[in-house]
């Protein structure tokens, strides 16, 4: 029934219908069976409603495994799923709707009325964090649909990423980009049915929505699966479970959990890590407490997963390891491959990387070459034994938290403020976000730091400024240009 459906076909092959999927902490158990049956039930309510191959379904939900099958029933209806993190505003919703012109919004009853009056022409439909919702009850009254068929190179996905210019850009997935990336981790990370991977990223981002549910489905294992990140649920399963996928900030979080000890981490097999750069620190504290070297892996939005450190061999802290098989990398400076350990612009080129930015044709062409290698942005080298290393983004983006925000959208809100004359945005070590957003403001009269945060309203919390900081000006260079290394080193133990 999924024959002709590329992406499905996959990640319908490998678990017999009676194999449990996920397992939670407040709810019943789903099987292999159940998954893929309400997946295909959404898919014909999505029918229903109008989505037709290619369109948007733009959703904006809690984490459930109601979740997860939206994802697959929008594929298996042939669309393009559409994620959005669950802490934009509506304002900020308001944008990616505007620009993606889903056929269909799917968000949490609670923001439902507001969702209608941005959703254009879409339909607008429910799903709630316990999995209830107008989606479901029309699901609920249809027979599974057979899946669509898509190939290869139809899109899968749009997944939005930050632009240093404050705009938005919608990185668009294939079938095959999706399909090839997972089986490639589920390869290399030795997945197999025995595993039982505790899933606690949200879904609304490629880590936890395509590394870990797509390895996860193609190795047909089970997850246990965790609405958010909870240390005491973590460490609770820990003894029945065989990996986990997180951000730094597990990492640490779970550190300063009295109940991680070796034993309890005995039944492990994998901890891996990524979305930002892991301290070693936290790599040697992590050896120490549980007895595992933590597997750090780089990706992004726009590639999926490039590189990993090895299952089988040294896992060098701080570094992101090997290209995967199939992905090419190299590290370029002034239009020329640099040598072995010099610092360049990491390019990447393979079956992983993405088919160009949504409408933006101008933005794809100046980050995607015509012979496939993608300029990621991010800067790093490659030693002598192959590991390559990320020493640090070629834009100013800060990473907190596992998320990312570009500092000039921060600071275009701020410069608004009455008596502000100008704003920095940058991150700053902080030892349990990797990161903490501070602006630094340059006042033009009487103005306080309430009035500033007051201000930010429209902005996700996680992009808030943790501190603000007052100066008399901004360090710039003879060009006019902020000196934004100056600031991050100015301020660099403000968390310390
Ligand atoms: P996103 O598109 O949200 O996944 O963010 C991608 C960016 O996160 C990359 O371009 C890198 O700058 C950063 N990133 C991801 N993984 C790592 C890592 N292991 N170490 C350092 N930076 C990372």
């Amino acid at each position: 029934m999924h024959d002709a459906n590329y992406l499905i076909r996959r990640l319908a092959a490998a678990g017999p219908r009676d194999r449990v999927f996920a397992t939670r902490p407040d709810g019943p158990e789903m099987s292999y069976g159940a998954l893929f049956d309400g997946a295909a039930r959404m898919a014909a309510a999505l029918v229903r409603a109008g989505v037709a191959p290619g369109d948007r379904v733009a959703v904006q939900v809690e984490k459930s495994l109601e979740g997860v099958q939206l994802y697959l029933g929008t594929v298996m209806a042939g669309g393009v799923f559409l994620p959005l993190n669950t802490a934009y505003t509506g304002a900020e919703v308001a944008y990616f709707t505007g620009d993606a012109e889903p056929r269909v919004v799917v968000c949490d009853p609670a923001r439902e009325g507001g969702t209608r009056s941005i959703a254009g022409d879409a339909r607008v439909m429910t799903l709630d964090a316990g999995g209830g919702g107008t989606l479901v009850g029309a699901a609920a009254s249809e027979a599974p649909a057979a899946a669509v068929a898509r190939d290869a190179d139809d899109l899968a996905a749009i997944l939005y990423t930050s632009g240093t210019t404050g705009r938005s850009k919608g990185a668009m997935l294939s079938h095959a980009n999706l399909a090839s990336n997972s089986e490639t981790l589920r390869e290399v990370w030795g997945f197999t049915a025995d595993d039982v991977l505790i899933h606690a990223l949200p879904i609304f981002h490629t880590h936890g929505l395509f590394v870990a549910t797509n390895v996860a489905l193609l190795a047909g294992c089970s997850v246990h699966f965790l609405p958010r990140f909870d240390a005491d649920a973590i460490i609770d399963a820990m003894p029945r479970a065989t990996a986990l996928m997180g951000v730094p900030t597990f990492y640490t979080r779970l550190l300063e959990h009295p109940g991680l000890t070796r034993e309890r981490a005995a039944n492990m097999r994998l901890f891996v890590s990524g979305s930002a750069p892991l301290l070693v620190e936290t790599h040697e504290r992590w050896e120490a407490a549980t007895g595992h070297r933590i597997l750090e892996r780089y990706g992004m939005t726009e590639t999926n997963m490039n590189t990993s450190n090895p299952l089988n061999g040294e896992r060098r802290a701080g570094t992101v390891g090997f290209p995967l098989p199939g992905v090419e990398l190299r590290v370029m400076a002034e239009g020329r491959e640099v040598q072995t350990g010099e610092i360049g612009v990491i390019e990447v080129r393979g079956p992983n990387v993405f088919r160009g930015y949504w409408r933006m044709p101008e933005k794809t062409a100046e980050e995607l070459r015509p012979d496939g290698w993608f300029i990621t942005g991010d800067q790093g080298l490659v030693d002598a034994d192959g590991y390559v290393t990320i020493v640090g983004r070629e834009k100013d983006m800060i990473i907190t938290g596992g998320f990312n925000v570009y500092p000039k959208e921060v600071e275009a809100v701020i410069d608004e403020v009455g008596r502000v004359r100008e704003s920095a945005v940058i991150g700053v070590p902080h030892p349990d976000f990797g990161e903490a957003v501070v602006a630094v403001v340059v006042r033009a009269g009487e103005v306080d730091e309430a009035a500033i945060m007051g201000a930010l309203g429209d902005l996700a919390k996680f992009k808030h400024p943790k501190r603000i900081v007052f100066a008399e000006e901004l360090p710039r260079n003879t060009m006019g240009k902020v000196q934004k290394k100056a600031l991050r080193d100015a301020h660099a133990g403000l968390f310390k």
